[in-house]
């Protein structure tokens, strides 16, 4: 099965977030895709294909990084899009918060990232970009999201605290819908 491991903002900075994109961007037509509210999360690792005689030892892990990380607070603010605004092809929402914060949801990143590893899940190495996705663009040549960034940036959501991170089961077809699978709370 398809694999990834999140956090999700709770209803109030959805709810914001929802209202700056429907009132303050431009509007999120063709050839963007708007990913559904009920989607919004930031990942944390994504594991791809993970068969299932590896999920009892992946989720043991998982809930011991949980259980080593503290809870932390966070904002969602300020956007980009990847891999650049004038190509756009993920058109995403940032995360501002106290650097001792961002620097935990790095750590939890890691951690997941080293509990899928060492499960034997094979993650490439490469750079943790906390991100919300609002939209995508499947044409290689992107889209200019200038625009749609520009009106990102001023953007500063409220504050929450991210309490536990998801399981989530990802099917592609016929349309994508994430499932959580388990869910486990940060210590503290
Ligand atoms: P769709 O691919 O149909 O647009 P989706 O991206 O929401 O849907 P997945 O492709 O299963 O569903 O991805 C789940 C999460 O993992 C998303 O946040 C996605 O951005 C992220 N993700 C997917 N592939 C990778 C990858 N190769 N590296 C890092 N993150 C990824
Ligand atoms: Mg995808």
């Amino acid at each position: 099965m398809r694999l990834f491991v999140a956090v999700y903002p709770p209803p109030a900075a959805l709810d914001a977030l929802a209202r700056e994109v429907s009132d303050g961007l431009p509007p999120l037509v063709a050839p963007w895709r708007a990913v559904p509210v009920s989607q919004w999360h930031l990942t944390l690792a994504f594991l791809g294909e993970v068969a299932q005689d590896r999920l009892s030892e992946l989720c043991e892990r998982l809930s011991r990084a949980a259980g080593r990380s503290t809870p932390l607070t966070l904002a969602l603010s300020g956007g980009g899009a990847f891999p650049a605004a004038r190509r756009g092809q993920v058109l995403w929402v940032g995360v501002r918060g106290e650097r001792s914060a961002l620097d935990a949801l790095r750590r939890l990143a890691d951690r997941v990232g080293a509990a899928a590893r060492r499960t034997g899940i094979a993650m490439p190495a490469r750079a943790y970009r906390p991100h919300l996705t609002l939209a995508r663009c499947r044409d290689p040549q992107g889209v200019d999201a200038a625009s749609m960034v520009a009106a990102l940036s001023g953007y500063a959501g409220p504050v929450w605290p991210v309490t536990e991170i998801v399981l989530v089961r990802s099917q592609l077809a016929p349309t994508t819908s994430h499932h959580p699978a388990a869910r486990w709370p940060l210590g503290g």
